[in-house]
């Protein structure tokens, strides 16, 4: 189930745009303010942020920009006032798209589906692969198999899950708590220090200098992504 992120100030539209992806399937998550919504985004992992421009202590833009940083899922802005348009188009690596205020929230949804859609479908045209090329790393999912610059290293099955889960998706960045959550699942022993540790262990397989790690790069404050 796509799971967005709503980052609205007014609570009767941000209850509206709730209701409406609800009905249609998708569970959202309310932020009233900018700086709950980058908590949030920086905890969850989100298909798509809906984020209004106007918010009491930061420009959406800017806020954009800050999700940004660790995000590449699809954002769209909603404003309240039509000569935003160009701003908002005029933003480098800005939002996917816009709505302006007052909206039909049926045309909402039908943005919020074809944004979710299209960015799958980017993600996904690597997912059945049975063979994961990324630069020098190689990943035999059929044969368990993993080579770096043609030479085989062992690893354990939760470091492979975890590589090849990274790998899988590329470019985006999960959380500990998350991968956790993927890979060892909440009824498993242990804490999230393991992601730490099995990502320490996988480095140092597959690093040059695992110190200056090239594939897995930690997003501080954030969690880890694999650079594709
Ligand atoms: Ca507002």
């Amino acid at each position: 189930m796509s799971k967005i992120l709503i980052i609205e100030d007014e609570v009767s539209i941000a209850e509206l745009e709730h209701d409406y992806l609800e009905i249609n399937g998708f569970t959202s998550d309310i932020a009233t303010t900018g700086e709950d919504g980058l908590i949030l985004a920086k905890k969850n992992s989100y298909d798509l942020i809906l984020l209004d421009l106007m918010l009491p202590s930061i420009d959406g833009l800017q806020l954009c920009k800050e999700l940004r940083e660790f995000l590449d899922i699809p954002i769209l802005m909603v404003t309240a006032r039509k000569e935003d348009i160009d701003k908002i188009r005029g933003f480098d690596r800005g939002a996917d798209d816009y709505i302006v205020k007052p909206f039909n929230p049926n045309e909402l949804v039908a943005r919020v589906k074809a944004h979710i859609s299209r960015y799958n479908r980017l993600v996904n045209r690597h997912k059945d692969q049975e063979i994961i090329q990324i630069r020098g790393l190689t990943i035999d999912k059929d044969s368990h198999k993993i080579l770096i610059n043609g030479e085989e290293k062992i690893f354990t099955a939760k470091e492979f899950d975890l590589l090849t889960f990274f790998a899988t998706n590329p470019n985006k960045v999960f959380s500990k708590e998350h991968l956790f959550e993927r890979i060892w699942g909440f009824d498993s022993m242990g804490d999230i220090t393991t992601v730490t540790v099995h990502i320490r262990k996988i480095r140092e397989k597959i690093e040059e200098e695992p110190s200056h790690p090239q594939y897995i790069e930690t997003i501080w404050g954030v969690g880890y992504r694999l650079r594709k």
